[in-house]
């Protein structure tokens, strides 16, 4: 376990996700991870419809078509008996290990309404159970860590929620209507400024932040009669590391996100919802597709990450100094075809983004 801080940024030992850098030098270029993963058929789906999704081994997923099959590879592929503990052991964990080093994280959540993004990230119960996602895991594991570290070290550990609907800002912490700006600056990088920010010390703490956050989405949702299936929820923990001989701060800061589902909305199916409405609801996950084959296409140069809250709020977790994983939930069942085809292909356009990492100090 690496719970010091050094006076002076170290090289981490590279992983089959580094591309390759000189030992001596302080960033790393490293990609995109992609994990597939596919869900269990539901008892409707199992009785109406055909299973059109193969894992052929832990990195292959087979999509049948026809006579022809459609043969996509990921870092991982995990099929429906993958375990909550199996999904936060291959990603949360290293993610959350990379934090303590001094490295930024994103793990993205991204599929169809129903593919199974909410349950990947934050699963179906109250945080307590076996069946909890990555996001209670973290809340637990981040102060075991700290819990383990050396004395030498002084830990704060800051929260904050957001939810991006239609092109605004919520805060999920301070759920009072207010206009939220992005602002870019050396000391805080890009950052929503004036969003609420709690500090916890313990897991319990956070995981009752957690629990109020979501009932604040609930709640808002309800309130105004928005469908959060629409929506992007986005945690963000800050991890301040402070040495106390040298007095030197580390600060580091992870992005977990459920992504809005990734079928498009359309305006003819959705009752008492404008052209405008459609477009904003549309916008952020358009551009983030675009921010994709922009950042994978060296013949463009313009990244368009200003062109939707999601994607400049993220843009260093998209070509910047983060590692990042995204997550591709999908559906094994034939009604859900074109779609899972669409978030595979989507899958296989973000492998190619490269990041480039270094410590914070
Ligand atoms: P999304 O967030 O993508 O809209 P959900 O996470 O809400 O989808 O999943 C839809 C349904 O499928 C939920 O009832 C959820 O509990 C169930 N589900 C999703 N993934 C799994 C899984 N890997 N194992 C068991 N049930 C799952």
């Amino acid at each position: 376990m690496d719970t010091s801080i050094a006076s002076s940024p170290q090289t981490p030992k590279t992983d089959p996700f580094t591309i390759a850098a000189p030992a001596s030098e302080v960033s790393l270029a490293t990609r995109v991870r992609v994990v597939c993963r596919v869900r269990p058929l539901t008892e409707t789906e199992a009785l109406r419809e055909t299973r059109l999704i193969e894992a052929v081994d832990d990195k292959t997923v087979c999509l049948q078509e026809k006579e022809t099959p459609n043969v996509f590879t990921y870092d991982s592929v995990f099929d429906e008996h993958a375990t909550q503990e199996d999904i936060y052991a291959s990603v949360g964990q290293k993610t959350l290990a990379d934090l303590f080093k001094g490295f930024n994280g994103t793990i993205l959540a991204y599929g169809q309404t129903g593919a199974g993004k909410s349950h990947t990230m934050m699963g179906p119960g109250d945080g307590n159970d076996l069946d909890r996602g990555i996001i209670p895991r973290v809340a637990e594991n981040i102060f075991t860590h700290i819990l383990q570290s050396s004395d030498e070290v002084e830990y704060t550990v800051g929260l904050s929620m957001m939810e991006v609907y239609k092109e605004h800002i919520f805060d999920l912490l301070d759920p009072q209507p207010k206009d939220f700006l992005i602002h870019e600056d050396k000391l805080n990088g890009i950052h929503v400024r004036g969003l609420s920010q709690a500090f916890v010390s313990s897991s319990s703490e956070m995981a009752s932040v957690l629990k109020q956050g979501c009932k604040n989405r609930r709640t808002a949702s309800t309130n105004m009669n928005t469908d959060s299936s629409r929506s992007h929820a986005i945690l963000q923990i800050i991890l301040t590391q402070k040495d106390v001989t040298s007095g030197e701060i580390r600060r580091s800061s992870l992005f977990l996100v459920d992504l809005a589902g990734s079928e498009k909305v359309d305006r003819s199916g959705a009752t008492g919802i404008t052209l405008e409405e459609t477009k904003k609801i549309n916008l952020s996950l358009s551009v983030l597709g675009l921010v994709i084959n922009s950042l994978t296409d060296p013949k463009v140069n313009h990244v368009p990450y200003r062109d939707s809250k999601l994607t400049r709020i993220l843009q260093e977790s998209l070509g910047g100094n983060s590692r990042t994983t995204l997550i591709i939930n999908i559906s094994p069942a034939s009604g859900s075809y074109y779609e899972t085809l669409s978030t595979l292909r989507f899958g296989s356009r973000a492998k190619k983004i490269r990041n480039s990492v270094h410590i914070n100090t």
